[in-house]
Formats: structure tokens, C-alpha cells, sequence
């Protein structure tokens, strides 16, 4: 532990973020542990803003990643309502702005964690339309869910998986929901386009009024929304507008500071940003994953991913503490979304090209069971992927499975014994 660093301090108060802060503790850091964050909020759970907290089925207390007493006990500094505006890698020290205002401070650092997250992007031309919403963050959220009254007209513009997850949600609340996808499918950029054809026949089978290959011309409505526009000069009435077309990685505080951003801070496959003892973490962070070196080498990828935040924020913890035994990352890609009543998994890395084959169940409506199957992606005669719908168990084996790069033929010998 020679070269551990005296004082850690981790910028992004989220999922990476809290997990590192565990993980340094529990690898032994004894000095100081700052964590800061720009919302207001201690660290909470983001995968149930679409899902459970939008139905009104989770309330905000239960978003918690940790009890309140938590950090206490862990002894970290929190700095909530504070934004990092800059870092100064010579001087190890990030520049702060608390929000309340006072002016920018510093914090020295030895090691850092750069855990900023994502930022939803908005659709261009929409700011001070009222009802128009992007969800990223718990108040975002619960402005969602006041709009979803029963019977009003919910309209979603992207189908992936947010959108898709919204949309779902909006149905459960009594709402009527559009979804409307530029894209010949919901969410062709996780699944590609036979899968993304079963996740919108959840969409229809739901009752959802599904707009796909079709581009939004604009948001009509003076003051409040009214409308959407569509490219082919259809209009969507709508009380609500969520937009949910992808992200953008929050490193606009790091730049100037030296450190390589491109689509996101790009890391080595320990997750170190170039100088020492500087990480980045979850979905800020576009570093290589071991798993997909047989396809990617070395490039870094950058994913937005529940379980990669985690995995990376446990590692990095550990690193900062043992910098000489931290080890490459490597795991097998997972998510997940539940749309209705179905549970959508994937595991692997699937990729538009890849030949897709259903390997366990069947995509047709059991009128007992519901729909429930697992599909493989092919790439290169292995195993690169598999997309379960409502399988939990066999997902459960062929996650394992894709662990060891199998061949396609294993995958099919694996599918056969679970009939
Ligand atoms: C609505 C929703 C549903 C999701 N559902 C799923 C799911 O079903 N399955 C799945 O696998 N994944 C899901 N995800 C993705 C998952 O939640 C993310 O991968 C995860 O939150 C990433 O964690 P993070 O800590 O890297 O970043 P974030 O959770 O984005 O946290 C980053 C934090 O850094 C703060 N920050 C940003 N800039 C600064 C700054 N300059 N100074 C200080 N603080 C700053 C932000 O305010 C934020 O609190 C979902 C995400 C959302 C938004």
C-alpha cells in the first residue's frame, strides 16, 4: 500500500461514484475521502426513475443506494449542490462551485475518480416549452409523474430503452402513450433490427401507438407543448412530451485539463486516465473491456450500463489503494429493462451485423406462459451475445456461458439441454 494516496477525492455522487468510495474503504484507505456531487441528492438509483418510481410503485426514500448514515459511518466527506468546474492535473486539485454560490474553491487530491456520468441530450428547439421533459435525475423524474395523469397524452420521442420504458410506465398510469422512432424498430442500437421488431410488439400489444422511421420536424405549442411534429407532416397531440434520444458523457469540466475526452474520458484498460492515480468510472468513462478484446483489441467503448458503473467503481476503489496490483477490466456486458410485464435482458455485446437465431422458446404468445424466449447473436462461428425476453433462468446459464467466448456450436449444444 506504499503508493496509496493520502487523499482521495471522487467527483460524481452516483452509482460509480458511491461504489468506489465503498471499495476504497474496504480496501483499506485510511486518509481522507471527499465525494461531490452537483445534484442535491445523497447517491440514489436510476434504473427505477423509468420503471417503479414513475408508476408510483417506489417512493424517492427507497432510490437510496445507501442508508443516510452511511458515509458517516465510512467517514466521507459529502459535498452535494457542488459542481467540479475544472481540474488542474499538475497541481492536483479540482476546482469547485457550490451551487448556493460563494464563489470556486479547490480541493486537493492525491487520487481522484472522475465519475461524472451522463447528461441527457434534449431535443434542439424545445427549452422553455413547458411538458417537454428529458430523465436523467430523480427531479426530472417526479416532474415526469405529475404530468401522467390518467387519460393524459403521453408522446415519447426515441424508442430506446428509456423511451421504451416510459412509454411503459405511461401506459400503467392510464395514459395514452406514442412512441415515435426514427429507426425501423425500438431499440435497434442495443438489439439490433429482428429483436428490436419483438420489443415493439410489446409496444403494440400494449396498446402503445408505435411511430417508427419517422423524424420529428418539431414541438409545437406556445408556452406549454401541444404537439409534436413529425417529418412526415403527421401531428401527435400530446400533453407530455419525454425525450429520450441518448445521452452525452459530462466531461465539459475537464476540458483544458489534458486528459484525453473523446465521446468520454478515455481510459487504459485499468481504467486510469494517463496520469497517475486518476480514474474514470461508469458511464463518463470510455475504457477497453478484456471481454471484447477478440473483436474491439483494445479500443475503449464506452457503455451506460447499471453493472459496468458498479464493477468499475468496486475496481477502481481497490486500484487507488494497490495501484501496483490493479488489474486490466474484464467483463461480460450486461442490462436490462423491464417494458410491461416483460424482462428484457442482454448480455454480450450484440452488433447490427451479427446473425441472430432464436435458441430457447418461442417468440409467438403463449396464451398460458406469455412470451418468453432467448436469442443468440452469431459473430465470427462464436457466441457474441444473447437477448433474453421473460427467459431469466436460461439467461442465467448463457451469461455464465459467454464467459468463455464459446463457439456457436456450444451455445447450440447448451440451448438443446435446456429444451
Ligand atoms: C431513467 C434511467 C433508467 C435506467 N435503467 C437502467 C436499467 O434498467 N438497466 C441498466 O443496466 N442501466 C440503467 N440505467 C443506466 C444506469 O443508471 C447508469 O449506467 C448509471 O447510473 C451510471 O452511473 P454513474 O455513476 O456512472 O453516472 P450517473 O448515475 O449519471 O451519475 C453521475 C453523477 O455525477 C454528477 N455530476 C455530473 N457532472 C458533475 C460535476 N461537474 N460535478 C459534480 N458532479 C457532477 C451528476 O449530477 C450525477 O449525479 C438507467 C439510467 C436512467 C437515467
Amino acid at each position: 500500500m506504499s503508493n496509496s494516496p493520502k487523499r482521495i477525492v471522487i467527483v460524481g455522487a452516483s452509482l460509480a461514484g458511491a461504489r468506489a468510495a465503498h471499495s476504497a474503504r474496504a480496501a483499506g484507505h485510511d486518509g481522507p475521502l471527499t465525494l461531490i456531487g452537483a445534484e442535491p441528492h445523497l447517491p440514489y438509483d436510476r434504473p427505477p426513475l423509468s420503471k417503479e418510481f414513475l408508476t408510483g410503485d417506489q417512493d424517492a426514500d427507497s432510490l437510496a443506494l445507501d442508508p443516510d448514515d452511511a458515509y458517516d459511518d465510512l467517514d466521507v466527506e459529502v459535498m452535494l449542490s457542488t459542481h467540479a468546474v475544472g481540474l488542474d492535473v499538475e497541481a492536483r486539485t479540482v476546482a469547485i462551485a457550490p451551487a448556493a454560490g460563494g464563489g470556486a474553491e479547490t480541493v486537493p487530491f492525491d487520487g481522484l475518480v472522475i465519475a461524472t456520468g451522463a447528461a441527457a441530450r434534449p431535443l434542439p428547439g424545445t427549452e422553455g416549452i413547458r411538458g417537454v421533459h428529458t430523465l436523467r435525475t430523480l427531479d426530472d423524474s417526479a416532474a415526469i409523474r405529475e404530468g401522467l395523469r390518467a387519460g393524459a397524452r403521453v408522446a415519447v420521442v426515441g424508442g430506446g430503452f428509456i423511451g421504451s420504458e416510459v412509454a411503459a410506465s405511461a401506459k400503467a398510469r392510464g395514459c395514452e402513450a406514442t412512441v415515435i422512432e426514427a429507426a425501423p424498430a425500438p431499440l435497434m442500437r442495443g438489439l439490433g433490427a429482428e429483436m428490436g421488431m419483438q420489443a415493439g410488439a410489446l409496444h403494440h400489444q400494449n396498446g402503445v401507438d408505435l411511430r417508427l422511421g419517422v423524424g420529428v420536424d418539431g414541438v409545437l405549442g406556445a408556452g406549454q407543448v401541444e404537439a409534436v411534429g413529425l417529418a412526415d407532416g403527421s401531428r401527435i397531440e400530446a400533453d407530455l412530451v419525454v425525450v429520450g434520444i441518448g445521452v452525452a458523457p459530462n466531461t465539459a469540466w475537464l476540458e483544458g485539463s489534458g486528459l484525453q475526452i473523446d465521446n468520454g474520458v478515455v481510459c487504459d484498460a485499468t481504467l486510469c486516465c494517463g496520469p497517475p492515480g486518476i480514474y474514470a468510472v461508469g458511464d463518463v468513462a470510455r475504457a477497453p473491456n478484456g471481454w471484447l478484446a477478440p473483436w474491439y483489441g483494445s479500443s475503449p467503448i464506452r457503455v451506460e450500463h447499471w453493472t459496468a458503473a458498479v464493477e468499475h467503481g468496486m475496481a477502481v476503489g481497490r486500484s487507488l489503494v494497490a495501484p501496483d496490483e490493479a488489474v486490466p477490466y474484464l467483463s461480460v456486458p450486461f442490462v436490462w429493462s423491464d417494458q410491461y410485464d416483460a424482462r428484457i435482458q442482454i448480455a454480450g455485446h450484440p452488433d447490427a451485423g451479427d446473425h441472430v437465431e432464436l435458441l430457447v422458446g418461442s417468440v409467438e404468445d403463449d396464451p398460458e406462459s406469455g412470451r418468453a424466449f432467448l436469442a443468440g447473436y452469431r459473430r465470427d462461428g462464436r457466441l457474441s451475445a444473447v437477448m433474453a425476453l421473460n427467459a431469466i433462468r436460461p439467461f442465467v446459464r448463457f451469461r455464465r456461458l459467454l464467459a468463455g467466448h464459446p463457439t456457436w456450436e456450444e451455445a447450440l449444444e447448451l440451448a438443446a439441454t435446456l429444451g
